[in-house]
C-alpha cells in the first residue's frame, strides 16, 4: 500500500471551504544553523475548528508551535523560508507578546505552571496583557469551565496533581482572551480519566467558546476523536493529512498510530521504522 505524500495546504472541501485563521506556507525551521527540523510543511488551520498535529517523537510538532508561538529564537531556532500568517498577515516576525496580543496563545507541553503561586496568582499572570475588568470576566469564564479550579483557587499550584495543573495551564492561557490556542500534548502523563476531562474540555472551547484550537498529540486516538481535520508528521514533513474520518480508516494510520492492525493490536515498536517512512513517502 502507498500513501502518497503531502502537497498543499488542505485540499478539502470541507476545510477549503472555510477560511484559513492560521497558515504555515512551505515552512523549514533550522536549528542552530545546522539541524534541519521541519521542511517544507504547510498547514492551514480554518477558525472555529480543531486541527490535530499527530506524529511519533522528534517529529517536529512542538517546533511548528514554536514557530508559531514565536520564541523559536529561544533554541537557536529559525525559519529559514516560507511563512506563517495569521487573518492573512504574516506573523512570523512578531515577538511571543505581540502574537498574544493578537490572540495566538500556546499551552506548552509539561503544564508549565508557577509553582510557588497560587491557582488564582497564575490565572492573574496569565491576564497581563489585560486590564482588570477583562481579567476578572475571563478568571470567572475560567473558573466556569473547571470548576475544580474554583474550589482550590487559594490553593499553591506546585502541590495540585497532574490533571489539575494542566487545567490550570490551560486556564491560564485562556486569561489572554485568545482566538487560537495551541495545546502542546495535554494528555501526557495523565490518567485516562482525567484525560476524558480535559478533551471534554476542549471540545467545549470550540463548541461553547468559539475558539480555533491547534492540539499537538501524540494520542492519536484522543486526537482524532476530537478533531476536524488533522495533519500526520514524519521527521519533518507531513505526509498525510485528511478528516479523521479518511485518517482512522487508513491502514498505515491504524497500524502505526492506533495500534490496530489485521492481526490485531500492534505496538509502534515493533514495526521497522524504514518500512514505514518507504510507504509514506514513495
Ligand atoms: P516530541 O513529541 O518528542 O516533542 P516533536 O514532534 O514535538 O517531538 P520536535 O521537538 O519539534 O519534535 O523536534 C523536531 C526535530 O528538531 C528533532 O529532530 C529534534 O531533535 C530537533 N530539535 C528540537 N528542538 C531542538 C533544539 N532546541 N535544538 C536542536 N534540535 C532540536
Amino acid at each position: 500500500m502507498t500513501i502518497s505524500s503531502h502537497a498543499s495546504p488542505s485540499t478539502d472541501p470541507a476545510v477549503s471551504a472555510r477560511e484559513s485563521l492560521l497558515e504555515f506556507r512551505n515552512v523549514r525551521i533550522v536549528y542552530d544553523n545546522a539541524i534541519e527540523a521541519i521542511r517544507d510543511v504547510s498547514i492551514a488551520v480554518p477558525e472555529g475548528g480543531i486541527v490535530a498535529l499527530l506524529g511519533s517523537n522528534g517529529a517536529g510538532k512542538s517546533t511548528l508551535l514554536k514557530a508559531m508561538s514565536g520564541i523559536l529564537y529561544t533554541e537557536e531556532g529559525e525559519i529559514e523560508n516560507g511563512s506563517i500568517s495569521f487573518r492573512g498577515k504574516n506573523v512570523h516576525h512578531l515577538t511571543p507578546d505581540g502574537l498574544v496580543r493578537r490572540g495566538i496563545v500556546q499551552v506548552p507541553e509539561g503544564r508549565r505552571v508557577f509553582p510557588a503561586l497560587t491557582i488564582d496568582e497564575n490565572l492573574q499572570m496569565g491576564g497581563y496583557t489585560k486590564s482588570a475588568a477583562e481579567i476578572r470576566q475571563q478568571r470567572e469564564k475560567v473558573f466556569a469551565l473547571f470548576p475544580r479550579l474554583y474550589e482550590r483557587r487559594g490553593q499553591i499550584a506546585g502541590y495540585m496533581s497532574g490533571g489539575e495543573q494542566q487545567m490550570l495551564a490551560i486556564g491560564r492561557a485562556l486569561m489572554t482572551g485568545p482566538v487560537l490556542l495551541a495545546l502542546d500534548e495535554p494528555s501526557l502523563g495523565l490518567a485516562p480519566l482525567i484525560i476524558d476531562r480535559i478533551y471534554e474540555v476542549i471540545a467545549k472551547l470550540r463548541d461553547e467558546m468559539k475558539l480555533t484550537v491547534l492540539l499537538v498529540e501524540q494520542n492519536a486516538q484522543r486526537a482524532l476523536d476530537i478533531c476536524d481535520y488533522a495533519y500526520i508528521l514524519e521527521t519533518g514533513r507531513v505526509v498525510l493529512d485528511g478528516t479523521p474520518r479518511k485518517l482512522s480508516a487508513n491502514e498505515d494510520v491504524q497500524e502505526f498510530y492506533l495500534g490496530v492492525s489485521g492481526s490485531g493490536k500492534k505496538s509502534m515498536r515493533d514495526v521497522k521504522h524504514y518500512k514505514r517512512r518507504k510507504r509514506w513517502l514513495s
